[in-house]
């Protein structure tokens, strides 16, 4: 699949629940209304959409969320989806999540032939993390760190840059990190969904806390990438790798090689634009996947340059309605 650009399309991120069980300040309000559950497609639907990519081209499937683990017998899509690895175009299959649920499911994980998650973590502070998280408990995500380490899964630590919350920890976090032999990548926030607070308050540019970083360690630009956004430095220190995720200060779009599907069956060709294509219908309508292939085709012909995400006192509102829960980060 290729776009207008010419970038060559070969990984999806599937949302597959926009349910979470943390309520993080800057993702989504304490009280959020979720999608309506028979919009939702079933397990089976989802692995049968993510086939019809991986038969167009898709190499990398991620399943984000809403919290992925929290969905009812989610394990059976890693299970179906993991069988393709190797045997198609389909090369990986990767996770991200909260690592609430992890102790339960990491080894399962494993088996079913996942090798890499990228696990949310701002901070290691018990009251900090109760902060951001709302409904969170450290000790479970931490636990559940421990367990994919435990069951051989490579971690690696997504860490938001918040101002005055959790920016004179982010040091000490990359140290943790990289300590557990674990990459470390920074966020910046994205003015994605309403929120009860004010992003123009918790928004910290990375060029800032990379400045900082530069006073203490030697950061050495690395061509290392995942497939996904992130640039990546090597710390001399510490021998470990930190990603920088700069959707502001540093637009990525030209090396865009992604979209994003929903829970409902609904594509986004881009996470900071509304444009979304319905798959759902094409998909209900045949048990053959001709017209859904068409469709897929047509969305990918309609991918546009890029985002353009701005927070600053000028431009308070949210660029996009839909919170990042729903299109999955
Ligand atoms: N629940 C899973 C997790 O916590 O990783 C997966 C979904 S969550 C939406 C994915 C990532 O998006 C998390 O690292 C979260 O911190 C980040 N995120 C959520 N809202 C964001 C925002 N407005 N700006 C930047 N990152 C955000």
């Amino acid at each position: 699949m290729i776009d207008p650009f010419g970038r060559h399309i070969s990984y999806l991120r599937v949302s597959v629940t926009d349910r979470c069980d943390f309520r993080c300040m800057y993702c989504m309000p304490e009280h959020m209304t979720f999608l309506p559950k028979p919009d939702v497609l079933t397990l089976e639907e989802l692995e049968r959409l993510c086939m019809a990519f991986v038969r167009m081209g898709v190499e990398r499937l991620r399943i984000t969320g809403g919290e992925p683990l929290v969905r009812r017998d989610v394990m059976k899509l890693f299970q179906g989806l993991g069988r393709h690895i190797g045997k198609s175009n389909l090369k990986e299959v990767t996770l991200t999540t909260n690592g609430s649920q992890l102790t339960r499911f990491a080894r399962d994980l494993a088996s079913a032939g996942v090798r890499r998650v990228n696990i949310s973590l701002d901070t290691r502070d018990t009251g900090i993390f109760r902060t951001i998280t709302r409904w969170g408990d450290l000790n479970k995500v931490l636990d559940g760190i421990d367990a994919a380490d435990a069951a051989g899964l490579a971690v690696k630590i997504n860490t938001v840059a918040l101002k005055g919350v959790n920016e004179d920890e982010i040091a000490d976090l990359m140290l943790w990190a990289h300590g557990r032999g674990f990459d470390h990548t920074l966020i910046e926030t994205m003015p994605m969904g309403e929120i009860d607070g004010d992003r123009v308050d918790q928004y910290l540019p990375l060029s800032l806390v990379r400045a900082r970083l530069a006073r203490d360690f030697t950061l050495e630009d690395s061509p290392y990438r995942t497939g996904g956004p992130a640039r990546y430095v090597r710390v001399k220190e510490t021998g470990g790798r930190l990603g920088f995720i700069t959707p502001l200060t540093h637009n990525f779009c030209e090396s865009c090689n992604r979209v994003r599907l929903t829970c409902t069956g609904t594509l986004y060709m881009c996470l900071g634009q509304e444009d979304a294509a319905d798959l759902r219908k094409p998909l209900r309508a045949s048990s053959d996947d001709t017209l859904l292939e068409r469709a897929i085709e047509t969305a990918i012909a309609r991918k546009p340059k890029g985002h353009d995400f701005i927070i600053d006192r000028r431009h308070p509102a949210p660029a996009l309605e839909r919170s990042m829960s729903v299109t999955g980060g």
